[in-house]
């Protein structure tokens, strides 16, 4: 069985429609498939409506941007009601906060005489909410980088003229919405994160403290040495394990949807756990 618990749709920055997705996800033979995008929900009927005509089973998701420390921290929700008013009304601020941000990104570009980026951002966005992801492809497009890999080590990262500093929901907050819409709270690609071994223990346990259940053991963006880390850390804090390829379009040739390393033996997984919606697999 193929499961993939982390997915991106033009709703936020992905670059499949959410029927698209779920077209691509039908020809990979995922059977469970989270749509996970960044601050909204906004993907899921569509979604639903796809995944019933092709016999996939669609788990309403979202990754929702935090701050934990100063940190920005990417905390998945698995399993969620989409209705439940404090998630979406907290989704909706994120979403507010997202657009002064996208605007002040091209403010701070233009000063650099990068002109028209805000435009072209949202261009790239086609409708959906404007992540860093759309100014890079922006960038790129226009000529001012060879690849997105390089907008983000020039402009986009903290220090550098586009960036600027993420004021997100508290990660406490955002697991109390999740847990409110009856779904599994996951901190998402643990080791992406710019952070010692003992902050990281220190996150997860202000996270499990909070209701946390879930950590993302296996992702597109682990390496085999980081998914045994974090398979580890896992067991140590007391957090079931979760899987997702963190896929946004074909584009990104490394990684594919449903393509994932294997979830190590010692891990507990949140689709056998008690917390998985219409119980186990
Ligand atoms: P945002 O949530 O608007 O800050 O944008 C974050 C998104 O940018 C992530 O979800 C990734 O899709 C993408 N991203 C972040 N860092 C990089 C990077 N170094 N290279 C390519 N994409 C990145
Ligand atoms: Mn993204
Ligand atoms: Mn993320
Ligand atoms: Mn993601």
């Amino acid at each position: 069985m193929i499961i993939d618990l982390h997915s991106h749709s033009t709703v936020s920055d992905g670059t499949l429609t959410p029927s698209e997705l779920l077209a691509h996800a039908s020809k990979q033979e995922v059977d469970v498939l989270a749509l996970t995008d960044h601050d909204s929900i906004d993907g899921l009927d569509e979604a639903r409506k796809a995944a019933n005509k092709l016999g996939i089973r669609l788990i309403n998701g979202v990754e929702i941007s935090t701050s934990w420390m100063g940190q920005t921290i990417h905390m998945v929700g698995l399993g969620i009601d989409p209705t439940h008013p404090p998630l979406t009304d907290g989704l909706k601020k994120i979403c507010e906060y997202r657009e002064w941000r996208a605007e002040e990104i091209g403010r701070r570009l233009a000063k650099k005489r990068i002109e028209g980026g805000y435009e072209g951002a949202k261009s790239f966005a086609k409708g959906g909410l404007i992540a860093r992801t759309h100014y890079a492809r922006f960038l790129v497009d226009a000529g001012y980088c060879k690849d997105i890999r390089e907008v983000f080590k020039k402009y986009l990262v903290r220090g550098k003229p586009g960036y600027v500093p993420g004021k997100w929901a508290e990660l406490e907050e955002a697991v109390s919405w999740v847990l409110g819409a009856g779904g599994i709270p996951i901190i998402a690609h643990p080791a992406r994160y710019r952070i010692t071994a003992g902050r990281l223990r220190k996150l997860l346990g202000d996270f499990k403290q909070a209701g946390g259940i879930g950590l993302e053991v296996v992702s597109g963006s682990h390496n085999t040495d980081e998914t045994q880390t974090m398979a580890r850390t896992a067991k140590k804090a007391g957090l079931l394990a979760s899987q997702g390829s963190d896929y946004h379009g074909p584009e990104n040739q490394w990684i594919e949807l449903g393509r994932l390393r294997p979830m190590p033996d010692e891990c507990k997984t949140v689709w056998e756990s008690e917390f998985w919606p219409e119980g186990k697999l």
